[in-house]
Order: structure tokens, then C-alpha cells, then sequence
């Protein structure tokens, strides 16, 4: 599968895994949007939450839960952002599912009908 997260994750392709457990692992995004932005992205492959197993689920909720506890690694002390995008709408553009984490900096809202 041509997956560039699960090369990432298999270390095919070189990326610094800043946190890494059974469930997920955290590297920075290769084209930053905000100060600070990460992305968590699950071990195994699937592109959708509606794919989701149960399993994957509280694989999943586990990762959220870890957030929190990596705030002073990460620098989210200021708050943070979580994104997940789905589908062509969104714009998702790598199909393995990840949670972008936006943080080190105050967050615009923006008003996207405008
Ligand atoms: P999406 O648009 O699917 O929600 O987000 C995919 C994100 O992955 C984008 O923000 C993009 O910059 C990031 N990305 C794509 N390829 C790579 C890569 O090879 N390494 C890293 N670190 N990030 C990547
Ligand atoms: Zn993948």
C-alpha cells in the first residue's frame, strides 16, 4: 500500500516520531500551518472514522487521552487545535487518519462561507 504515514510509521521514510506508544505516534507536519503543528496519527491504516473498528476506537481514545500529558514536550501550554480532516470536502490528502495538532500560537477561527 502506497501509505506515506504507515512508511513513516514502518521507517521507511525518515520523520521524527516525537511520541511514540502501541497506539499511535506524533511527528511534526512537513508543511506547518500554525507555530506549532503536529500531527497524531494511529499505527494502523484506515482512512475514515466511519471505518473505524471498535477496537480502533479505543485505540484511538487512548491517543486523544495521551495529548494532554505531552503538552510541555509539545508546547501546547497555551492551548491547542485538534483537526481531523474527512473526506474530499475537508481536503483530506493522505488517506490513513490523523489528527492534526495546532498549537503555539492564538488560533484563528475563520469564517469559511466567507
Ligand atoms: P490532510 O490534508 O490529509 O488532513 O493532512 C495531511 C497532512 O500531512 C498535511 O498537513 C501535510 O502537510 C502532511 N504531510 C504530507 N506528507 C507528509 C510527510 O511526508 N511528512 C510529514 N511530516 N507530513 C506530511
Ligand atoms: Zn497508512
Amino acid at each position: 500500500m502506497d501509505c506515506v504515514f504507515c512508511k513513516i510509521r514502518d521507517g521507511e521514510i525518515p520523520s521524527e516520531k516525537l511520541y511514540e506508544d502501541e497506539d499511535m505516534f506524533i511527528i511534526r507536519d512537513i508543511e506547518p500551518k500554525a507555530a506549532k503543528h503536529y500531527l497524531m496519527i494511529p499505527k494502523r491504516h484506515y482512512k475514515l472514522i466511519s471505518d473505524m473498528t471498535d477496537a480502533d476506537a479505543e485505540s484511538f481514545a487512548r491517543a486523544l487521552r495521551k495529548i494532554p500529558a505531552l503538552s510541555d514536550k509539545l508546547g501546547l501550554n497555551g492551548g491547542y487545535r485538534l483537526m481531523v480532516n474527512q473526506g474530499d470536502d475537508a481536503g483530506q490528502t493522505v488517506f490513513h487518519l490523523h489528527v492534526h495538532i495546532l498549537a503555539g500560537q492564538p488560533l484563528d477561527f475563520p469564517d469559511l462561507k466567507k
